[in-house]
């Protein structure tokens, strides 16, 4: 007889909804992460009154209508809606590319002068795929939106992102970027987006209510005495871990975040500016309290805190953050997961267990999906 139906490693958004369902289908679940807190990647520590993203700012954005419901029916969210700007030398433009950047580039007013200028810029990088698909970023980027916006906007930002030039990286990273021809400043295409009234770590809170958890436990060093505990383990920690990197690592892209507390009540006007050029070192700064504080009520808390984010590459030890695109990976990936699915008593899930870039509402729906195959709906 086991202690508990479910050992859950890791207490990020997909182990906690795992364990919200299990606990609700009259599971006993144990969660246990190796920090010293829980919430995994969403988790916000309070600075000055202000909710700091400490692993990265996330917005909520989805199209499914099923994992809203879930998450607000568990904590009510907020009006955010992401309008990052674009530094370049000290010009401003709005993103994503609409009207209003093209307006800010070229001086264009309506839909049909934007698109013939646009046209104009894309014409010789057209002419010279002449109806083949691009191969990389530079020349998807240069189809997409011409030269003058790529070379602003795209080139120096995403070169300092994934620390490769842009002639080496997957033309699909561009695609998910929308392209509108009208005034809108709203970076998700996704109709339901916010963020959690009271912070991502009620969010975390509401689902692992009355469940047993144990924070600064890491899996590996109890390894032996955990697996024993429990009739099923949810596994959401690295995989090439799991299996002791007996394939070798997995890479990944990871994220250096200098924070600043500011004895001013508004430093930049808005949550996200991304710095485009390929000089400033950082990639971007985030003002954490424009997530949840909008138009006077900014102004109630005397001070600030900002982070300048450093994008660079992963070495064992630093937090793992974005998978990365190329065909070693993919193929090492390939040789875990057929570990993995040989596994009876272990399930793997999240960003990674299963080395995919997850923004956080797929992460409910995989977890919500694995609970309904392992418990019933
Ligand atoms: P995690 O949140 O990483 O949780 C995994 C947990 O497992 C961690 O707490 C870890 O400590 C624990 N763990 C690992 N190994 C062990 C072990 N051996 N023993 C015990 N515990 C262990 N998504 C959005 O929707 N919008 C955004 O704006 C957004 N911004 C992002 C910005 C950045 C910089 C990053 C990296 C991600 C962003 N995301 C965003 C994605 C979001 O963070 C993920 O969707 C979400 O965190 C995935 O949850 P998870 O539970 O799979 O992983
Ligand atoms: N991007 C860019 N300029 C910007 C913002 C984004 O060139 O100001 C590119 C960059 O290559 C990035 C991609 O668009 O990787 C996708 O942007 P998104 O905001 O989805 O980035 P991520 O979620 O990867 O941080």
């Amino acid at each position: 007889m086991f202690e508990y139906d479910y050992l859950i490693v890791g207490s990020g958004l997909f182990g906690a909804t795992f364990a919200y369902r299990a606990k609700q289908a009259g599971k006993r679940c144990l969660v246990i992460d190796k920090r010293a807190h829980l919430g995994g990647n969403v988790y916000c520590e309070t600075v000055e009154g202000i909710h700091v993203h400490t692993y990265g700012a996330h917005i909520f954005h989805t199209s499914n209508k099923e994992v809203w419901d879930f998450a607000n029916r568990l904590v009510p969210f907020n009006r955010y809606t992401n309008c990052p700007v674009a530094n370049y030398k000290g010009a401003l433009y709005n993103l994503p590319f609409n009207m209003n950047t093209f307006y800010q580039m070229w001086g264009v007013r309506t839909p049909e002068e934007a698109q013939e200028e646009i046209n104009r810029q894309r014409a010789a990088i057209s002419s010279a795929l002449n109806g083949s698909q691009p191969q990389n970023l530079e020349e998807q980027a240069l189809l997409l939106v011409g030269k003058d916006i790529y070379e602003k906007l795209i080139r120096g930002y995403t070169e300092k992102q994934w620390g490769r030039p842009c002639t080496e990286l997957p033309a699909f990273i561009i695609r998910r970027l929308p392209l509108r021809f009208v005034y809108d400043n709203n970076y998700f295409n996704d109709p339901y987006q916010g963020i959690p009234i009271g912070g991502y770590n009620l969010l975390i809170e509401k689902l692992l209510d009355n469940i047993e958890t144990r924070t600064n436990c890491d899996f590996f060093a109890h390894r032996e005495e955990l697996e024993r505990v429990a009739e099923k383990i949810v596994y959401t920690g690295p995989v090439d871990q799991f299996f002791d990197y007996r394939f070798g690592s997995l890479q990944y892209r990871t994220v250096r975040f200098e924070t600043e507390l500011m004895d001013t009540p508004n430093h930049q006007g808005n949550a996200v500016i991304n710095y485009t050029d390929r000089e400033t070192p950082y990639t971007r700064i985030i003002e954490h309290k424009h997530f949840e504080s909008f138009g006077q009520a900014v102004y109630e808390n005397p001070k600030t805190v900002i982070s300048r984010e450093f994008s660079m590459e992963w070495q064992p030890g630093m937090e793992p953050y974005y998978p990365v695109n190329d065909d070693r990976n993919a193929a090492l990936y390939q040789q875990y997961k057929s570990l993995a699915e040989k596994e009876k008593k272990v399930l793997f899930g999240g960003r990674l267990a299963e080395y995919k870039y997850y923004d956080m509402a797929p992460t409910i729906e995989q977890a919500l999906r694995l609970a309904n195959e392992q418990l019933g709906k």
